[in-house]
């Protein structure tokens, strides 16, 4: 076993306790990690606190800082990609591939400029708009893209020169306190602090008084919990929740290329991802093609142990995910629904769920209306175009949709009524730092990603001058 630590105030640390991660391929114990305590966590919280005051005033040196953490995680990328692999079940070159974007961002991140803004500038009156940060962030992550995730917050939050105390998911500490411990070889003491423990530390966290900010991302039904606990206190907050992404499909596509797009979409990390396509819908004249293009592939997918290079899907996560997904496909097989591949858990040890694509779903099942966060894709056909659009916005969540079309003004057009932070045309689960990623309704508060990731992690103060 590997002794995983915390890192706090510069300093790697044991907790008071420990506590089992399992490894979803086999679920035997992989290794353990340690458990915060209360008086360890106001520790983190001071730590990130002292820290503050140097931090924010020397940008210069925050960029360097930054950039030197980057070169550390990319020299010890195999290490970083055994433990998420381990963790967290997801192929190992998919976790190879986390890492290298990760240590991509941070380099990225500490070129971007910080802004500043000069709103008036008459001979009597300029108004200054200076940006500053909060003071000590509080990061909160879930077990899907454990160091992705970390790094989409620690990097811009860093780079605008807050501090910040970091807790992972419990199912997936590990690799995110060895990037902790990483990051600390090159960062001055204090500046990034990470701790690990169950929920309860999550919740110790979001109400410490020391905390300005809260960067989360999670599910909807916790976020609503950071919101209220946050609210005593006035706590910013930022929250990237789950959603329940429709595809539509247009009659004028290819049904086996967009199928084979779809398939992806739909499945990549065992489907556990926020932004994946949960539902599609598709124009009766292509239904059977198109679902039988996405059947065959879910069909000769290679699920299996991450650690093997054959794999291409992994288990779920942890057992409370395989218990909701099974229940899922269950439900909807007894209210009717047509199981046309997969349907069932993997008969052997691990959290293995057979790729499965339903038919003859509707709206309510809760496959459709929920987000199922797993290997389990329901198609529905559809006939009108004004009635698909509201079937796809009738949902709290509003994270992502796509729109699937030859025509581009077609597209478009019902790209413009979907309710959502993003609508793809064409593709799906596409990031780039030249736009905000953010959730309409109940999939988020705030934006991440590019100048606007940035720019969530500071306060405006206006400096109006009158001049002579
Ligand atoms: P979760 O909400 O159960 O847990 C997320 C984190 O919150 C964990 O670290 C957990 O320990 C902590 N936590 C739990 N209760 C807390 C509390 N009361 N106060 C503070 N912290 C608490 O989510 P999960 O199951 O780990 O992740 C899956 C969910 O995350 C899905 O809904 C998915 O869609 C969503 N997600 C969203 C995005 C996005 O960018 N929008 C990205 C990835 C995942």
């Amino acid at each position: 076993m590997t002794n995983f630590r915390m890192s706090i105030d510069g300093k790697p640390t044991d907790g008071s306790d420990q506590f089992d991660v399992i490894n979803p391929a086999s679920e035997a114990v992989f290794d353990r990690a340690p458990q915060c305590s209360h008086e360890q966590l106001d520790a983190a919280m001071n730590a990130a606190q002292r820290a503050f005051g140097g931090w924010h005033r020397d940008e210069t040196k925050r960029r360097q800082a930054i950039v030197k953490g980057a070169e550390i995680l990319a020299a010890h990328g195999e290490q970083l990609a055994r433990t998420l692999t381990q963790e967290q079940g997801k192929p190992l070159v998919q976790a190879q591939r986390e890492i290298s974007l990760a240590s991509f961002r941070l380099k990225d991140i500490a070129e971007r400029p910080l802004p500043h803004e000069v709103a008036l500038d008459e001979p009597a009156n300029r108004i200054d708009i200076c940006y500053r940060p909060y003071g000590v962030v509080a990061g909160i992550t879930p077990w899907n893209f454990p160091l992705q995730i970390a790094i989409s917050k620690l990097a811009p939050a860093l780079l605008a020169g807050n501090t910040m105390v970091l807790k992972p998911s419990p199912y997936t500490p590990l690799s995110t306190l060895l990037l902790g411990e990483l990051l600390n070889r090159a960062l001055p003491p204090g500046v990034l602090n990470v701790v690990s423990g169950g929920d309860s530390i999550g919740e110790q966290v979001t109400t410490h008084p020391l905390v300005r900010m809260i960067s989360f991302t999670g599910s909807v039904a916790t976020g609503k919990l950071i919101a209220r606990a946050a609210a005593s206190d006035l706590k910013r907050i930022n929250l990237e929740l789950g959603g329940n992404d429709p595809a539509i499909v247009l009659d004028d596509v290819d049904p086996v290329e967009t199928g084979t797009k779809l398939f992806w979409a739909a499945f990549a990390n065992c489907g556990q991802v926020c932004l994946a396509v949960k539902r599609v819908y598709v124009p009766e004249a292509l239904f059977e093609p198109l679902v039988a293009t996405v059947a065959r592939l879910a069909n000769a997918a290679r699920v299996g142990d991450g650690m093997d290079p054959e794999t291409q899907i992994g288990p779920l996560n942890n057992a409370m995910q395989l218990e909701k997904v099974t229940a899922m496909v269950q439900e909807a097989r007894d209210q009717g629904a047509i199981i046309r591949t997969g349907g069932e858990r993997l008969k052997r040890k691990g959290y293995f769920f057979a790729p499965t694509v339903l038919t003859e779903v509707d709206d309510k099942m809760t496959i459709v209306a929920e987000e199922q966060f797993g290997p389990a894709l329901p198609i529905l056909p559809y006939r009108d175009s004004d009635d698909v659009i509201t079937r796809a916005n009738a949902t709290p969540y509003g994270l992502g949709a796509s729109v699937w079309s030859s025509n581009m003004e077609r597209a478009r057009e019902m790209a413009d009524q979907i309710e959502a932070g993003t609508v793809w045309i064409n593709q799906h689960m596409v990031l780039t730092p030249h736009a905000p990623f953010s959730g309409a309704k109940w999939s988020g508060i705030g934006e991440s990603m590019g100048r606007w990731g940035i720019e969530a992690f500071l306060q405006k103060r206006v400096i109006n001058m009158m001049l002579g």
